[in-house]
């Protein structure tokens, strides 16, 4: 441990708020250095809709970290952690109970012993309160002031409206309504073409699925009939029975009104030509196979600079996951499609990153005031712990006057703080690690005939390189 300081003789504080994934990384991160934290949790007085314990870092569902294979995106985005000293991982080894490859934990002792660690660190100072958007001015005023806010998809309603007003309304959502996203190597090119509306726009940047009327029929019985993910309460806006119409009925509203977008299966429900007409509208295409219009046309918009990702264009959804890759693989030349992402419509809190915040993660608007975790526009326990970390040194480093060199690009960290920072147009949305975020390796040639196996292998080796050229970097690991 770095040169510790005592919290009375220290002036400065670094002040964490939520202690979920994020923050008891980045609470971690400073604290093992010898930076004083103050750590700030409002559970168990104050709860959220989800959590149900007063343990830090509490998994909300899955009791899975995902895959430890060194080989796979999450794997590596794993290796890279451990490298930086993650105690979320540290804590997961120790707890880990049997999951195949995944790293899958006993929830309550990974909880238990998680808040036992940073409760007993002589440089974390627990504060059980809801902090609020005046805490968090005072503890900015403080001389050095620096807050860390890590409150999660949940974040309470005083800190998420406060964050609207202060980042412009338009740039913090309140629901994550997002259509799939696919591997753009998956795509069967023999079939999808690029052509904008009329031809008008940006060059090849859409791409078209075609169908014909029998492939369209099929699309649309599936999708109407595929097994949902249910509405919980909390989602619909109120606490009442989890049944019925009337919470189907508060949940559309309340998207249409945050999210402006009603889900495509609910569209499709309105009889059978409502997304030839709507969502899939053929106008102003013509299909180079067949020299006419399509009956109707799933359009792709690239997710990045790269063109590595697409996302399904207007296709938000609450279908099972299963369900979404059955019914989509029914899309014209998207029938062996590779998800990176599925879609979905769920309460979830987020900035638009590339809008509002600094490669640091610091608030444009505010500077001192730096976000991580789900907030940020990552998804994921992982991903939210991977956040903690990296801000907790941005904000070593600018304590001490130090450089904390950007990711290589080709590492996982870099993969992820892209996604955060690309100002692609786009409906910017919480990413998971994976395969389409990596860079395209220069030595592999893309394309649908490209060996898949030797492009992922590219990439992680890409990665590792990475990873060792950035940590010899960083002088203060
Ligand atoms: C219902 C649901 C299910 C999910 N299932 C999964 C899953 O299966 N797998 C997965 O990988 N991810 C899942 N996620 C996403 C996962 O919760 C997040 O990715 C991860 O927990 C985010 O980490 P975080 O640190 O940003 O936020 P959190 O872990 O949520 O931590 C935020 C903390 O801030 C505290 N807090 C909030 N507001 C305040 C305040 N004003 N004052 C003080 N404290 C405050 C909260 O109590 C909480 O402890 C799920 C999310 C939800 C909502």
């Amino acid at each position: 441990m770095a040169g510790i300081l005592s919290l009375r003789h220290n002036k400065v504080v670094v002040t964490v708020v939520g202690a979920g994934f994020a923050g008891v990384e980045a609470a971690w991160a400073l604290a093992e250095r010898g930076v004083p934290v103050r750590l700030v949790e409002m559970r168990p007085a104050q709860t959220t809709p989800a959590h149900v314990t007063g343990h830090f870092a509490e998994l909300v569902c899955s009791n899975s970290l995902k895959s430890l294979l060194p080989t796979s995106p999450a794997g590596q985005l794993k290796a890279e952690m451990a490298a930086l000293g993650s105690v979320v991982l540290t804590v997961a080894a120790e707890h880990r109970v049997p999951g195949g490859e995944a790293l899958c934990v006993d929830r309550d002792a990974f909880g238990d012993a998680i808040t036992h660690r940073l409760r007993s660190h002589p440089l974390i100072e627990v504060l059980e309160q809801e902090f609020g958007p005046d805490d968090i001015a005072r503890a900015l005023n403080q001389p050095n002031g620096i807050v860390i806010l890590a409150t999660g998809p949940l974040t309470t309603g005083p800190i998420s409206e406060w964050l609207a007003r202060v980042t412009g309304r338009t740039h913090l959502y309140f629901y994550d309504a997002v259509s799939p996203t696919i591997d753009a190597a998956s795509l069967d090119r023999s079939i999808i073409f690029a052509e904008s509306r009329y031809g008008k726009g940006e060059g090849d940047d859409y791409l078209n699925c075609p169908f014909e009327r029998d492939s369209y029929d099929a699309f649309v019985a599936a999708l109407v009939s595929a097994e949902r993910v249910p509405i919980r309460a909390f989602e619909a806006g109120g606490r009442r029975d989890d049944t019925g119409e009337v919470l189907e009925e508060m949940f559309l509203e309340k998207i249409k009104y945050f999210a402006g977008c009603t889900p495509i299966e609910a569209i499709a429900e309105k009889g059978p030509r409502s997304l030839a007409f709507g969502n899939f509208k053929p106008v102003g295409l013509t299909d180079p196979r067949t020299g006419r219009r399509p009956w109707a046309a799933l359009q792709l918009r690239p997710e990045n600079k790269q063109k590595t990702l697409y996302s399904l264009v207007a296709c938000q959804n609450r279908l099972r996951f299963g369900e979404q890759k059955r019914v989509f693989r029914m899309v014209p030349g998207l029938e062996k499609a590779e998800f990176v992402r599925y879609g979905v419509i769920h309460r979830n809190t987020y900035l638009e990153a590339p809008k509002v915040l600094t490669p640091q993660l610091e608030l444009q608007e505010i500077p001192g005031l730096f976000v991580a975790g789900q907030l940020t526009g990552v998804e994921g326990y992982v991903e939210s712990a991977a956040m903690g970390i990296f801000v907790g040194l941005a904000v070593f480093a600018l304590l001490h006057d130090a450089e904390l060199p950007a990711p290589p690009r080709e590492t996982a960290y870099g993969s992820l703080l892209s996604h955060l920072q690309d100002t692609t147009p786009r409906e910017f949305a919480p990413m998971n690690i994976n395969w389409g975020l990596f860079p395209e390796p220069e030595a592999v040639p893309t394309g649908a005939k490209t060996d898949r196996g030797e492009r992922k292998e590219a990439k992680i080796s890409g990665a590792q390189a990475g990873l060792a050229h950035w940590r010899a970097g960083i002088t203060f690991l």
